[in-house]
């Protein structure tokens, strides 16, 4: 079976790791440090704070930027439960809009409608390794005065026009989840726009001490190991060339399937497809058996709108959100496919165009 993603480790990343285990030196020390000043260059240089996993990054950067009980935070519901999680163990409420059918990212022209007066920011996600539309969503948060942060947890080296995601907000959050387009095993970065609150940040992720026993907030315990910043360390200098090789990969799908099948790109949007992902409005069943049996591996993402999910049952009606929830699919688009895999893939979507058209 082809899998729907691979965690790619080589001989560097065991060696780094094998370095490190020798080193008996464990704990956050230099290899965080040097993974965070190796990953900022990926950020404009931004100041980066390394943690154990993107949901803390996330967290991490909501508390930073001072969000807190009560206040309300605008997100996409068609996302990982991540995104609207972070926002209520700070003790938020996550406010729902909808998506652009197009792009599966946060539709910036419902965005105003859901402002309050306790909306504190806009949270937005760069949904399968595409950039939401920061152009017009950074102009509602200079006019409303919020505070912007990018879930890039997905997306990696995306950029609109060659600035990066990351850069866009106040604050950002990349993951190194295995099935990332990079990982560390587990672990996140938390990206900042200013030094004030990478500081703050830096305390949260430990104990609330910048100097041992001197505490100054409360904090938690996120620190990333130094074993996981050298397998990220490992994965940066390979994270281009994935890029490259799923963005080609993309591309010869879309090419060899018709349009209205296949992802848009915005002019501009560099899109790292984390995920291809296609709309299958009908018989998707059916379809996901059909990929099975040719050996193709594939997944729904995300098969609930997150508004929907238990702990935030709410009853707005997202209508796009319901409908790419019922219709996509995800199909293996990773650097680590083969160029005999790849055409099985688009044999397969060609035969099933076939199949179902009419
Ligand atoms: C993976 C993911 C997260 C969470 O990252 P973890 O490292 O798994 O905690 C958050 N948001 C989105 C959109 C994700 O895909």
């Amino acid at each position: 079976m082809i899998p729907i993603a691979k965690p790619l480790i080589g001989r560097t990343e065991i060696r780094a790791v094998k370095r490190v285990m020798k080193s008996g030196a464990l704990a956050q020390g230099a290899e965080v440090a040097s993974f965070e000043n190796e990953f900022s260059r990926l950020v404009g240089d931004r100041n980066c704070v390394a943690v154990n996993s993107g949901t803390s990054a996330l967290q991490v950067c909501l508390l930073s930027l001072g969000i807190g009980p009560g206040d309300e935070v605008i997100v996409p519901s068609f996302t990982f439960a991540a995104t609207a999680n972070s926002v209520a163990l700070v003790g938020g409420f996550p406010v729902f809009v909808d998506i652009d059918p197009d792009t599966f990212c946060i539709d910036p022209s419902l965005i105003k409608n859901a402002i309050t007066p306790k909306t504190k920011a806009i949270q937005v996600v760069h949904l399968y390794g595409l950039p939401a539309n920061m152009i017009q969503i950074s102009k509602i948060c200079k006019e409303y005065n919020l505070l912007l942060i990018e879930d890039a947890a997905q997306a990696h080296l995306a950029d609109i026009d060659r600035t990066p995601v990351g850069t866009f907000g106040d604050a950002a959050a990349f993951s190194f989840y295995p099935t990332k387009n990079m990982t560390t095993g587990e672990g996140g970065m938390a990206v900042f726009k200013s030094d004030e609150a990478a500081r703050t940040a830096r305390l949260l992720r430990n104990q609330g001490m910048e100097t041992r026993y001197q505490n100054e907030i409360v904090g938690f315990n996120l620190r990333m190991t130094e074993i996981h910043a050298a397998i990220g360390r490992a994965q940066l200098k390979k994270v281009e060339a994935w890029t490259e090789k799923r963005i080609f990969n993309a591309g010869t799908i879309s090419k060899s399937i018709s349009e209205e099948f296949s992802p848009t790109i915005p002019a501009g949007f560099r899109h790292v497809f984390h995920q291809y992902t296609i709309r299958v409005p009908e018989r998707r069943n059916e379809f996901i058996s059909f990929l099975t049996e040719k050996g193709i591996g594939s997944s729904v993402y995300y098969p609930t709108p997150v508004h929907r999910l238990k702990p935030f049952q709410s009853a707005l009606d997202l209508p796009e959100t319901e409908l790419a929830c019922q219709q996509v699919v995800s199909i293996p688009v990773h650097p680590s496919l083969t160029s005999k895999e790849l055409k099985t893939i688009i044999s397969a979507l060609q035969l099933w165009q076939k199949l179902t058209a009419r």
